[in-house]
C-alpha cells in the first residue's frame, strides 16, 4: 500500500520515535531504560521559585517524557498522558467548552463518549448534535452560533467505518473552532490525523499504545497552548496517570510499530479467511474491497488495523456457540492487546440498545468483533476454522 508522503522528509520514522522520542540526551552511567519515578512529590528550593513538581500535575519526569513521545508520534506541538482514555476525552471537552456552548459530533462514537456528550455535558450546559460523519452537509447544517468544536472518531467500533477528517478540518478552520479526533483504533502507525488538519488527537492508550491489556491510560496531542489548558483542567479534576502506568505505556510504545505491523498483517489474513467462509454472511474490514470505506482508507491510512468484525449465519445462538468452541481466542471486551480477543457488541458496547436499533446500525445478532492479536496467524485461523465448524 502506498505510504502517505511525509510532511517533513527528515523526520525520524515512527518506529524510531516510539523507542527514542522525547528522551533527554544520555550521559555515561545513565540507565538505558528510564526509571519509574515512584514519587508523588519532589524537593523544592523552599522559596517558591521554579515549577512545582507533583505527580497529579502531570509533571513527573516520565509523564512529561511520554507526553513528548506521543506528540512526536502524532506530529503535534505537545502531548499529555492521563489516567484513561475517558479521562483524556472528558478533560478535553470540559476545557474546550463552557455553559451555553454546543458541539457537533459524529454519531459513530465509543459508548462512553456518546453518554458523556448526551447525558453528562448537558448537565453542565453543553449540548451536542450528532450527525452522519459521511455527510458533509449535515455537519454544516448542525452548526450554531455557539458551536465550539467538531468531534470525530475513526475507525469506528464495531463496523470499522473510516472517515476523512480533512473536509471537517477545513470547516473548523473556516469557523475558527477546533476539530477533535479519537484515533484509538488507528494508532499513529496507521494514521496521523494532524497531517490532515485535525487540531486535537485523542487515544485510549489502554488499547494499542500500551498494547498488552495490562494498563489503563489516555493521551491527548495538539497545540501547546490547548494541551496546557487541558493539563490545567486535569490538575483540578485529578485524572492523572500514575508513575507505574506511564512507565508501562512507555514500554508499550517502544514496540508499537512492529506490533501494529503484525496486527495489520494478521487482521488482513483473518478478514480474507472469513470473507471466504460459508458460515459467515458479512465481514467488516477496511482492507477488504467490499468495505464501504475501502478506497478512502487506502488513500488516507498507511495500514488497515487489527480489528475485524463479522456476522455468522444463525444469529445470536450461532455466535454464542462459536464463542464457546474457541480455544486460543479469548472471550473478552477491549482490544489492541497482543492476544486475540472476541466479543459480541450486543453484550458489550451496544448492550443498552434494543435489537432493532442495533440492526439499524448494521449490528444484527450474530455480529462478532475480533481484536486480532499477534499470535502466529495460522494458529488464529485454525482456531476460527474449528469454532466455525460448530455453528
Ligand atoms: C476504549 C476506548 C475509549 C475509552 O478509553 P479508556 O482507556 O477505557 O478510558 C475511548 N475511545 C475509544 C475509541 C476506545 O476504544
Amino acid at each position: 500500500m502506498p505510504r502517505r508522503p511525509r510532511s517533513h522528509r527528515s523526520r525520524p520514522g515512527q518506529a524510531t520515535l516510539g523507542i527514542h522520542g522525547g528522551a533527554p540526551p544520555a550521559v555515561a552511567g545513565d540507565p538505558v531504560v528510564p526509571p519509574i519515578v515512584q514519587s508523588a512529590t519532589f524537593y523544592g528550593d523552599g522559596r517558591g521559585k521554579g515549577e512545582l513538581l507533583y505527580t497529579r500535575y502531570g509533571n513527573n519526569p516520565l509523564q512529561v517524557q511520554v507526553g513528548q513521545k506521543m506528540a512526536l508520534l502524532e506530529g503535534a506541538e505537545a502531548g499529555l498522558v492521563l489516567g484513561s482514555g475517558m479521562g483524556a476525552i472528558a478533560m478535553s471537552l470540559l476545557t474546550l467548552t463552557q455553559s451555553g456552548d454546543h458541539i457537533v459530533a459524529s454519531k459513530h462514537l465509543y459508548g462512553a463518549t456518546r453518554t458523556l456528550l448526551e447525558m453528562e455535558l448537558p448537565r453542565r450546559g453543553v449540548t451536542t448534535t450528532f450527525v452522519d460523519p459521511a455527510e458533509g452537509r449535515e455537519w454544516r447544517q448542525a452548526l450554531r452560533k455557539r458551536t465550539r468544536l467538531l468531534y470525530l472518531e475513526a475507525p469506528t467500533n464495531p463496523t470499522l467505518r473510516v472517515f476523512d477528517p480533512e473536509p471537517l478540518a477545513q470547516l473548523a478552520k473556516e469557523l475558527g473552532i477546533l476539530l477533535v479526533m479519537d484515533s484509538t483504533f488507528a494508532t499513529p502507525i496507521n494514521f496521523r490525523p494532524m497531517d490532515l488538519g485535525v487540531d486535537l488527537v485523542i487515544h485510549s492508550a489502554t488499547k494499542y499504545l500500551g498494547g498488552h491489556s495490562d494498563l489503563v491510560a489516555g493521551t491527548v496531542c495538539g497545540p501547546a497552548e490547548v494541551v496546557e489548558e487541558i493539563a490545567h483542567t486535569m490538575r483540578l479534576y485529578g485524572p492523572s496517570v500514575d508513575p507505574n502506568t506511564v512507565w508501562l505505556l512507555d514500554r508499550g510504545l517502544r514496540t508499537l510499530e512492529v506490533r501494529v505491523a503484525r496486527h495489520n498483517e494478521n487482521a488482513m489474513a483473518v478478514a480474507a479467511f472469513l470473507a471466504d467462509h460459508d458460515a459467515v454472511s458479512e465481514v467488516f474490514y477496511p482492507g477488504l474491497p467490499s468495505h464501504p470505506d475501502h478506497r478512502r482508507a487506502k488513500r488516507i491510512m498507511s495500514g488497515f488495523g487489527g480489528m475485524v468484525s463479522f456476522v455468522v449465519d444463525g444469529g445470536g445462538r450461532a455466535a454464542n456457540r462459536f464463542m464457546k468452541r474457541l480455544e486460543l481466542v479469548s472471550v473478552a471486551p477491549s482490544l489492541g492487546g497482543v492476544e486475540t480477543l472476541v466479543s459480541q457488541p450486543r453484550y458489550t458496547s451496544h448492550a443498552a440498545l434494543p435489537t432493532q436499533e442495533r440492526e439499524a446500525l448494521g449490528i444484527p445478532d450474530g455480529f462478532l468483533r475480533l481484536s486480532v492479536g499477534i499470535e502466529a496467524v495460522d494458529d488464529i485461523l485454525r482456531d476460527l476454522e474449528q469454532a466455525l465448524e460448530g455453528v
